[in-house]
């Protein structure tokens, strides 16, 4: 009797758990998202790729290769070089995405990398908004900002709360290149209430055919595994082996994935400036 009333119990707990659940989603308490998710099969098979091409700004090698894959790109353009303006032009003819790619500090390199327009963790709040401000103003059509190297100064909270409050007054939103694991842009772009996304994969850190080859397995990889996935080349010294590659495997990712715009990926709706 004991052990029956016991299981009756837990029963009836189960079924007080489940009409307290189902009283709070109607009420709108708990979130529907994963419900829903979880329901609809055409969520979870639908998968998605957003190829981000670093370093555009320079004249650089693969350029026009990348800007003419069939696919759509996203392009993040240094600011305040030779053909800042031109290649943002290019690409957003194209169709294709404009981010400014700031460059900042890193914890190891040399600043001559850097490009004009750095951030740089000795500069004061004022001299980083002018500089963050500029840069938007220098690359026509762009709806979000990148960072180029950085592992130093987007791991420093000052900075990128002001980087993120230019972001918030400019409506733009940003992406964690991840340079390094100690990034704040996630407690920043909160605060600031930003929208941010984060790189999922480096294609061509190493500039040789066998890396970024390697880098485009674990693109399909990663592509079945996970339902949203940023994808970051550079055009430059790998720019024509990377644009290459993509464009052998682009007939084949599109069987399992669609690609889109690096907007289409963001956590909630932005008003895009054009
Ligand atoms: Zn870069």
């Amino acid at each position: 009797m004991f052990s029956t009333g016991g299981k009756k119990r837990v029963r009836y707990s189960r079924i007080l758990i489940l009409s307290l659940m189902l009283s709070a989603i109607s009420a709108g308490v708990v979130p529907l998202g994963n419900i829903q998710a979880a329901a609809d099969p055409s969520r979870l098979a639908s998968h998605r790729i957003a190829i981000v091409i670093d370093d555009l700004g320079n004249g650089m090698q693969g350029t026009q290769d990348m800007l003419n894959l069939p696919i759509p790109l996203t392009v993040a353009i240094m600011p305040f070089l030779p053909t800042s303006k031109q290649d943002a032009e290019a690409a957003f003819k194209k169709g294709h995405e404009v981010l400014v790619h700031m460059p900042m500090e890193p914890f190891h390199g040399k600043k001559s990398w850097l490009g004009p327009g750095a951030i740089t963790t000795d500069l004061t709040d004022d001299e980083i908004r002018k500089r963050v401000e500029g840069a938007i103003a220098n690359v026509p059509h762009a709806i979000g900002i990148n960072n180029h190297m950085g592992s130093k100064a987007t791991s420093d909270p000052r900075v990128m709360a002001v980087i993120m409050q230019v972001c918030r007054e400019k409506g733009l939103f940003f992406l964690d290149s991840k340079t390094t694991p100690t990034s704040k842009a996630p407690e920043e772009s909160t605060r600031a209430g930003v929208p941010l996304l984060q790189n999922g994969l480096f294609l061509d850190d190493v500039y040789t055919h066998a890396h970024v080859s390697k880098q485009i397995r674990l693109l399909f990889e990663k592509s079945r595994k996970e339902a949203d996935l940023i994808v970051i080349g550079h055009v430059g010294v790998p720019g024509k082996i990377t644009s290459s590659a993509l464009r052998e495997a682009i007939p084949a990712l599109q069987k399992e994935a669609e690609f889109v715009h690096l907007s289409d990926m963001l956590p909630w709706p932005q008003p895009i400036p054009r």
